[in-house]
């Protein structure tokens, strides 16, 4: 378990942003999709690139353990929780710079916000993620995609990114077009270099609103069909990656998983790619079915799954409270 953090630092961290604002011990389970996980030791909401700037920078400098998140869409905290800063990207702002472009804070919401201010604009092209939880930066981490209305294909937000300004692994801020991200499927530079998206620009095409309202109603009926409902069920979404075309649900489902349960936690007996936590589940369970779900498919197989989702804080550590 790692050690509470040196008085010093704290103190010089507390006055890097502002004392009031560092919140202590913090339950983080509200802060995730799939309401799970212990406290963070310490909570700060960067609400302007500025503060999200200076927030990560101070805590780099300190040496603080430092993790940034956003809705929590994509990550699994573990029990006991997650020492040092947590710093939840909470950047507003949405600017049009022209009448197809639109410059927007890393921490709005894409559904509902962006899409709501973008379509009622009669913009398309962040329309196909309607339903999908994500802030602005995890969707550009994530290079976050839906399938396109004819589900012949695969809309990724890459294509609508014109750029960002980011807060680079080196200390300084500067502003990079869409090559910079180097997108791939579920991933993007973002996994591989600790930088930290502060605002992105979108590139939006015109078309009639209506329209783009059929698109989102069919896409929200078909997710309704095969996902859980986050209230009901609450997730992470796909927990594997898709692997060489095939899909992870399917492998899990070959070798019989769909709707087993362990504990509150179970995989999803309509998608068996979704762990849904069925109330009250720990991490732990959640965890001991991504393991067994990994292990039988390699076993019975060849294939060896790899996770979508990121693990947040120690989960060998005994659970807090
Ligand atoms: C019900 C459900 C359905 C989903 N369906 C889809 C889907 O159809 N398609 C799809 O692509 N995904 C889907 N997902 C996954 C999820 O929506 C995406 O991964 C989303 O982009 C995560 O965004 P977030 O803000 O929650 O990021 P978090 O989960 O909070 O964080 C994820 C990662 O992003 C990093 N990050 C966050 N902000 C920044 C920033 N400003 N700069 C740099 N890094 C940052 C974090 O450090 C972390 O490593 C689904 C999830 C759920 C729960």
């Amino acid at each position: 378990m790692a050690p509470p953090i040196d008085p010093t630092l704290l103190a010089a961290l507390d006055e890097a942003l502002s004392a009031d604002r560092l919140e202590r011990d913090v339950p983080l389970a509200p802060m995730t999709t799939f309401r799970i996980g212990g406290p963070a030791d310490l909570l700060y909401r960067a609400r302007t690139p500025d503060e999200l700037a200076v927030a990560v920078g101070t805590a780099r400098e300190l040496g603080i353990p430092h993790h940034l998140i956003g809705v929590g869409a994509n990550i699994l905290v573990a029990d006991a929780g997650v020492r040092g800063l947590v710093i939840r990207n909470e950047v507003a702002g949405v600017e049009w710079l022209d009448d197809r472009t639109v410059r927007v804070g890393a921490g709005v919401e894409v559904f509902p916000d962006l899409i709501v201010e973008t379509v009622d604009r009669g913009r398309g092209g962040l329309h196909h993620f309607v339903g999908i939880p994500s802030t602005v930066g995890g969707a550009l981490w994530q290079n976050l995609h839906f399938l396109s209305p004819d589900r012949s294909r695969t809309c990724f937000i890459e294509e609508v990114t014109l750029g960002a300004e980011i807060l680079a692994q080196e200390g300084d801020r500067r502003r990079v077009g869409v090559e910079y991200f180097a997108f791939g499927y579920d991933d993007s530079i973002l996994h591989h270099r600790d930088d930290v998206v502060l605002t992105a620009d979108f590139r939006l095409d015109p078309a009639p609103v209506e329209e783009l309202r059929a698109v989102m109603r069919e896409n929200l009926r078909w997710r309704d069909d095969r996902h859980p409902d986050l209230w009901l069920y609450p997730s992470a979404g796909s927990i594997f990656q898709k692997i060489e075309g095939v899909g992870a649900g399917r492998l899990i489902d070959e070798c019989g998983l769909k709707g087993h349960v362990h504990g509150r936690a179970g995989i999803f007996h309509r998608h068996a790619n979704i762990v849904v936590n069925l109330g009250g589940a720990s991490a732990a369970e959640v965890r001991h079915l991504i393991d067994l779900a990994r292990e039988t498919v390699l076993r019975e197989t060849g294939y060896d799954l790899r996770t979508e989702i990121g693990f947040l804080g120690d989960f060998d550590a005994p659970p807090t409270g």
